[in-house]
């Protein structure tokens, strides 16, 4: 009977494993796949390394704005991608030989399942616990489109294997991971469309960041929103892809030698047969945990993409402590979910923490304030006349509930924000500090400035 058993050794599962290791106990940690899980194999690492590619392209592109007269001589599609792939066997050699210093964390390789509440199987290994953590993350999705199984789709797993440039590729879904990939291959010089079916992208971002976003990448991208994709299907040189305006039931052929396949994720719980340990599941089938990320099973507990809540790895990371420590402890901690940020990293780049204006006017009486980058010193130094960022905050208490930028460092910029509103801190704990002159981080206490 081993102490812990962890299902997943992708960054949430490792957490885990390695909490527990470290306080001697002895461990199972079980993966089908390769260590480091989605954002280490085909997730974050592989993406934003190609990204910070793409953004050194459009950089280049956009430096005669300065004065700068540059030409791209050529991009050498094969580098790019090694430059990438050597990203991810670093990362993954690095998690493997941890483990393999660890002593008391046995890996087993192979995919598992439950065959009653505290036993695991991997292949004819029969493996039981005290203490089990479900970090089984998820997989793409592939929605159920006429023909598409007939033809050679790429995924964000598959298309890390590319090894020539598609010349035009479409993507099915607009969503965060399809919008990153259509930004690296649109920067490389591949012909990108992207077929979705919302009239807007990214719809849970604020309307006038969905709206920036989607005239800049408009400009580079073709984008056929409101669409339904009817069928896919092979043609001499590559695919043809049939799309219905959803509206107007219009409906047109579209020729690609590449598709993708973005259409979000769906959960691994079918695979782990957690209907065998009696644990419950949501209506996606996602593990379904309490607040504390325990599920109705005392001894299991679930983290990362395998609840389906905020799927990111500093999510699944936070959400692994928490559990470990719920596990471990009397005094249990909450997972706050509406502390979450995300970051989307397109051009421009897109970061948001908490409630949209929208949801917040559903429940605060709030103040709304709005600063361009061209605001600021630095940004007008930057000549960046497009991003701003948005700051929504309770009238009354000054208390943050929710803020969004699009533009530049996006990302970076929005992290002081995320500090103040774990802390629970209210705009004061932000403008009333100093920012340094003329950094670009003086869009913030800019934003909070003009509410009204
Ligand atoms: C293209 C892309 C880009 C992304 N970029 C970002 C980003 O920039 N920032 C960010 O925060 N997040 C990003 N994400 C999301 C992030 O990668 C995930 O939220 C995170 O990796 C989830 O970690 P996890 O440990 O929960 O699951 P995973 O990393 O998916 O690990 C689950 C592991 O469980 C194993 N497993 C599943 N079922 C079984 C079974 N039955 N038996 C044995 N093993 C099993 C799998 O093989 C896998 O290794 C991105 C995702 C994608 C797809």
């Amino acid at each position: 009977m081993h102490d812990v058993i962890v299902v997943g050794a992708g960054d949430a599962g490792l957490s885990v494993a390695f909490h527990a290791a470290s306080k001697g106990l002895m461990v199972a940690l079980i993966d089908k796949g390769n260590v480091g899980g989605t954002c280490v194999n085909n997730g974050c690492v592989p993406s934003k390394t190609l990204i910070h590619a793409a953004d050194r392209i459009m950089e280049i592109r956009e430096a005669s704005q300065l004065g700068i007269r540059a030409e791209i001589a050529d991009i050498d599609f094969g580098a790019v991608m090694g430059r990438m792939r050597r990203a991810v066997k670093g990362g993954r050699n690095s998690i493997k030989k941890a483990i393999e210093e660890t002593e008391n964390i046995a890996f087993f390789s192979g995919e598992c399942h439950f065959s009653d509440e505290r036993t695991i199987m991997v292949g004819s290994d029969k493996i039981q616990g005290k203490k089990i953590f479900i970090a089984s993350g998820a997989r793409p999705s592939i929605p159920p489109i006429k023909g598409l199984d007939k033809v050679r789709y790429l995924t964000n797993e598959s298309v890390l294997e590319l090894e020539r440039k598609p010349d035009r590729m479409i993507f099915i879904g607009g969503g965060y991971v399809g919008l990153e990939y259509a930004h690296f291959f649109s920067a490389i010089g591949t012909k990108v469309i992207i077929a979705d079916r919302n009239e807007g992208l990214l719809h849970f971002e604020e309307p006038e960041i969905s709206d920036l976003l989607m005239s800049e990448l408009g400009k580079r991208t073709e984008l056929h929103m409101g669409v339904e994709i009817a069928e896919v299907r092979d043609t001499d040189g590559g695919h043809a892809v049939s799309v219905r305006n959803v509206v107007t039931g219009k409906s047109e052929e579209i020729f690609a030698d590449a598709v993708m396949v973005a259409a979000g994720r769906r959960s691994n719980a079918d695979l782990l047969k957690v209907e065998n340990a009696g644990i419950e599941t949501d209506k996606a089938n996602f593990v379904k945990v309490d607040e504390y990320l325990q599920t109705n099973k005392k001894h299991i507990w679930a983290v990362g993409d395998a609840i389906g809540k905020a799927m990111f790895t500093h999510a699944g990371d936070k959400e692994a402590e928490l559990a470990w420590h719920n596990a471990t402890h009397r005094k249990k901690i909450r997972m706050d979910f509406g502390s979450v940020p995300h970051a989307v990293f397109t051009s421009p780049q897109i970061a948001s923490v908490g409630m949209t204006e929208e949801r917040a006017r559903k429940e605060h009486e709030v103040l709304v304030g709005r600063a361009d980058y061209s605001d600021t010193v630095m940004g007008e130094a930057m000549g960046e006349s497009r991003g701003f960022a948005k700051a929504v905050v309770e009238k009354g208490t000054g208390r943050i509930l929710g803020f969004h930028i699009i533009g530049p460092h996006a990302a970076m910029l929005i992290q002081e924000v995320v500090n103040a509103v774990i802390l629970g801190g209210d705009i004061k704990s932000v403008t009333g500090c100093m920012h340094i002159f003329p950094a670009l981080s003086n869009l913030i206490p800019e934003a909070f400035d003009s509410l009204g």
